[in-house]
C-alpha cells in the first residue's frame, strides 16, 4: 500500500482507537464474520467475459473485487481476511455465521464441491487467526442439496466437524456429528461466559427434512437444558447461528421459520432471556437487529444481524435492489457479564474499489473502511437491550436515524430514501419476531403511515386553494 493510502487507511480506522486493549480491564473484543458465499468460478468467467456461475444469468461488468451481481471472488474473501488481520489479529474469538457456497443450482455443486469450499474457507480462517477460538454455525448453503438438513448424523455433518475440528472440544465432537450444534464455555481465564451454537436450518421453511418434526435433533430441548445448566453455573451465553427467526427486513412478510419452530424459538428466549446476554445471526447479508420482549412488552433480549461479506444482490422476488457492500464487524463486549458495550462495522465500497484497481499494483488490497461505530452513530451508551430499544425508536420516530441505519443496512451500497412503505418494513421486522404480532405491526403501521399521506394530502390541497389569494 502507498504511504499516503496507508494514512487515509488508519484515518479512517481510527474509531477503533477508542477501543484499544487495556483500556479497561474486562473489556475484550471479537470478530463476526458471516455469508462468505465463494465463488469459485468467478475469475474464470470474467476473463472469458462471461457472467458469473452465481449471477443467475445477470450480465454486468466482474471487478477485480468482485461484483454486485455475484458471489465473493477469492480476492475480495482474501482481502476481508487480511484487513481483519490488520485491524484486529489477536480477537478473543471469533464468530463465523456460515453460507460459504456459491447462489447456484445444486446440480452445479454436490457433496464434495461444497466440503471442499468449507475446507478452503475454513484454511483461510484458520490462517488469518492462528490459534484463535473460532466459532462456527453451519448456514443454509453449506449442505447438499442445499437447505436439507437433516435432525440426525450425517456425512457432511461428520465431515465438517472434522475440518472444524481444532475449534471444537471433546463434548462437542459428538453433538456436531449428531446435529451440527454445540456449546462451549469461552476460553478466555475468569470469563463466565458462554456459546451456544445452533444449527437453525433445521427449522427452515425449505427445508423438506424436518417438516414434519416437532423438534429436529432435538435442538430445542438440549438448548432448554444447556440455558437451564448455564443459569445454575451462573453462566451468561451468546446463541450464534445462521437463520434468525422473524421475518427478512427487506421483503415484507417473509419469515424463514416455519411457525411453529418460531413460536417454540421465541418461547425459549422469553423463558431464558436472563442467561442470553446477546445472539448473532447472518442470512440476511445485511446490517439489522431484532428485539425480543416479555409478555407484558419490556425488552429482554436482542440479536444482532452482521452484514454478509458477499456482495451478491438477491434474486429473491420482489426485493429492489437487494444488493450490499462487503461487511465485517468487531464487537466489544464485557468479558465477565457477557455485556456488548459497542460494535465497528467495516465495508468496503466495492465500486470504488474496482475503479481505483487499476491503478494499483497487482498484489496491493483494497481499502476496506470503518462504516460506523454502533454508540457514535446512535448515541446510546453501548449494545445492551435497553440500548437497542433506544435505537430502535430512534429509527422509528427520526427520519434521520431511519436513514442512517437504511444506508449502514446494506453496507451503503443503497442510499436511496427510506420513508413510509420502506420504514415500517423496516420498523416491524425488528420490532416484531412473532408471526401474528409483526402482522399486526405491518397492519396499523401502514394504517397510520395511509392517515399521514391523507392529512398531508389534504394540508397541500388546502395551501394550494390559498396560494392563488397570498401570491399577487
Ligand atoms: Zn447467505
Ligand atoms: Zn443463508
Amino acid at each position: 500500500m502507498q504511504p499516503l493510502a496507508r494514512s487515509v487507511a488508519l484515518l479512517l480506522l481510527c474509531p477503533l482507537a477508542a477501543a484499544l486493549p487495556g483500556a479497561r480491564g474486562g473489556r475484550g473484543r471479537f470478530w463476526h464474520l458471516t455469508d462468505l458465499h465463494w465463488d469459485p468460478g468467478y475469475e474464470a468467467a470474467a476473463a472469458a467475459g462471461r457472467p458469473c456461475p452465481s449471477g443467475s444469468g445477470r450480465a454486468g461488468p466482474a471487478g477485480p473485487w468482485g461484483s454486485h451481481l455475484c458471489d465473493a471472488p477469492w480476492a475480495l474473501l482474501r482481502s476481508a481476511a487480511r484487513t481483519m488481520r490488520d485491524i484486529l489479529h489477536t480477537p478473543d474469538f471469533v464468530l463465523w455465521t456460515g453460507d460459504d457456497t456459491p447462489h447456484v443450482p445444486n446440480e452445479q455443486l454436490g457433496e464434495e464441491k461444497v466440503l471442499h469450499i468449507i475446507a478452503n474457507l475454513t484454511s483461510l480462517i484458520k490462517e488469518t487467526f492462528p490459534g484463535t477460538k473460532v466459532y462456527a454455525a453451519m448456514g443454509n448453503h453449506d449442505f447438499h442439496p442445499k437447505n436439507q438438513f437433516p435432525g440426525k448424523q450425517h456425512r457432511i455433518y461428520n465431515q465438517t466437524a472434522e475440518l472444524w475440528r481444532p475449534w471444537l472440544s471433546d463434548a462437542s465432537l459428538p453433538l456436531f456429528r449428531a446435529g451440527a450444534f454445540y456449546s462451549e464455555k469461552l476460553p478466555s481465564p475468569g470469563t463466565r461466559g458462554r456459546i451456544v451454537v445452533l444449527n437453525t436450518n433445521l427449522y427452515y421453511d425449505q427445508n423438506d427434512e424436518t417438516a414434519a418434526e416437532e423438534d429436529p435433533g432435538g435442538q430445542f430441548q438440549w438448548l432448554e437444558e444447556t440455558l437451564t445448566n448455564a443459569s445454575r453455573a451462573n453462566e451468561m451465553v451468546y446463541i450464534v447461528g445462521h437463520i434468525p427467526p422473524g421475518f427478512f427486513e427487506k421483503k415484507r412478510g417473509r419469515a424463514w421459520f416455519r411457525r411453529g419452530f418460531n413460536e417454540r424459538y421465541l418461547s425459549i428466549v422469553q423463558e431464558h432471556h436472563r442467561v442470553i446476554a446477546a445472539q448473532f445471526f447472518g442470512h440476511h447479508h445485511t446490517d439489522s437487529f431484532r428485539m425480543f420482549y416479555s409478555h407484558t412488552g419490556s425488552p429482554i433480549n436482542v440479536m444482532f444481524l452482521a452484514p454478509g461479506v458477499t456482495p451478491w444482490k438477491t434474486t429473491l422476488p420482489g426485493v429492489h435492489n437487494g444488493a450490499n457492500n462487503p461487511g465485517i464487524r468487531v464487537v466489544d463486549y464485557d468479558r465477565d457479564t457477557l455485556q456488548v458495550l459497542d460494535m465497528v462495522t467495516y465495508y468496503l465500497n466495492l465500486t470504488r474499489a474496482n475503479r481505483m484497481a487499476s491503478q494499483w499494483e497487482a498484489e496491493e488490497f483494497p481499502l476496506w473502511e470503518a462504516e460506523y461505530r454502533l454508540t457514535e452513530a446512535f448515541q446510546v451508551p453501548d449494545g445492551s437491550v435497553r440500548s437497542m430499544q433506544m435505537v430502535l425508536e430512534r429509527i422509528s420516530g427520526d427520519p434521520h436515524s431511519l436513514q442512517s441505519y437504511y444506508e449502514f443496512n446494506s453496507a451503503k451500497y443503497d442510499l436511496a430514501r427510506c420513508e413510509r412503505e420502506c420504514r415500517v418494513d423496516h420498523v416491524c421486522a425488528i420490532r416484531e419476531v412473532d408471526f401474528t404480532k409483526y402482522d399486526e405491526c405491518v397492519k396499523t403501521s401502514s394504517a397510520a403511515s395511509a392517515a399521514t399521506s391523507v392529512w398531508l394530502l389534504v394540508f397541500c390541497v388546502f395551501l394550494g386553494l390559498l396560494s392563488p389569494q397570498r401570491v399577487p
